[in-house]
């Protein structure tokens, strides 16, 4: 039974799958190796869990025993406790392996290590850890407490006890499970990101500007969002990181990504986290950076 689920990463998915953790009464130890991480992080959920006590879908007391439930450290032994840790650090193979070789002898023999890797092999990340057989990938949507969907992947050892467990605790966040199989970014970024990579070309080949391209989705495809819009809310490194995920695994060139995607991401043009990417986000509202 989970009680106690342990988040390495405080960014944008490691704070909010705390979040909601939190708030549907787990213990949640938050770990991040930046400590500043840590501190904004906290920030941000306690700023999120506000904006939902006041527009009503929570108590002021519901706020304050999700935020006494969650505890922030810098140091991985805290997650000693935990039944279930659950993996949210950069979309980068090299650095998830190098926390699972930290993370496992930590862990207690039968905790599950579940990832939130929106597109890496399940199968491959599970041969870094100690336990293939408890681990899995359990993969939110961005921004976590308004999204109701949660892949599951399970990897070619996955148990079919954790897959039991990990199903049962996306159902008590009430979300919604979609079961996936362990292909190149599962289903929704195997469909959403080739059609943002597609946006960006068609920027990049001048068909339209940011401001026409996002327009024409929105008001075209009905989309609530524009495709660049949507980069910059995701992040264009993991977005970049997706496409070549996809270009790898599956040897196709459609899956090519573009190269002014790699321009913003090399000028550290990260979207809405670094303050630019296709807009700029440092004054009152967003402005096209083309
Ligand atoms: P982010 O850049 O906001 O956060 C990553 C965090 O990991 C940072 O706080 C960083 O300090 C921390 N980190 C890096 N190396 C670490 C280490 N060695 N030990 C501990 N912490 C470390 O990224 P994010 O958007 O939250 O993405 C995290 C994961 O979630 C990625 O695997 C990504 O693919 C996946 N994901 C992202 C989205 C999205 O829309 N952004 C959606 C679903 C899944």
């Amino acid at each position: 039974m989970i009680k106690t689920v342990g988040i390495i990463g405080a960014g944008q998915m490691g704070c909010g799958i705390a979040h909601v953790s939190a708030a549907a009464g787990y213990k949640v130890q938050l770990y991040d190796i930046a400590a500043d991480r840590i501190e904004a992080g906290l920030a941000t959920i306690n700023g999120n869990l506000a904006r939902q006590v006041s527009s009503g879908k929570m108590s002021d007391e519901d706020r304050k025993r999700a935020l006494s439930l969650i505890k922030g450290s810098g140091d991985i032994n805290d997650l000693a406790q935990a039944d279930l840790v659950i993996e949210a650090v950069t979309e980068d193979e090299t650095v998830k392996r190098k926390i699972y070789g930290q993370v496992c002898p930590v862990m207690r023999p039968d905790a599950i290590l579940a990832t939130n890797t929106s597109s890496l092999s399940i199968t491959r990340l599970a041969s870094a850890t100690d336990r293939p057989e408890r681990f899995m990938g359990i993969h939110f949507m961005n921004p976590v407490p308004v999204m109701k969907l949660v892949e599951l992947v399970r990897g070619i050892a996955t148990e079919e006890e954790t897959f039991k467990a990990a199903k049962e605790f996306v159902a008590h966040l009430d979300k919604t499970v979609t079961v996936a199989e362990d292909f190149p970014a599962f289903i929704v970024n195997r469909i959403l990101l080739p059609m943002i990579n597609e946006a960006i070309y068609t920027l990049y080949e001048g068909v339209g500007t940011v401001d026409a391209i996002d327009t024409a989705m929105k008001l075209g495809a009905n989309h609530p969002m524009g495709p660049l819009q949507l980069a910059d809310f995701i992040g264009l490194d993991t977005c970049l990181s997706i496409m070549q995920v996809l270009h790898d695994g599956l040897a196709d060139s459609k899956y090519r990504p573009c190269p002014l995607l790699v321009k913003y991401v090399e000028a550290g043009w990260l979207g809405r986290k670094s303050g630019r990417g296709f807009y700029d986000y440092r004054g009152e509202v967003p402005v096209p950076t083309r």
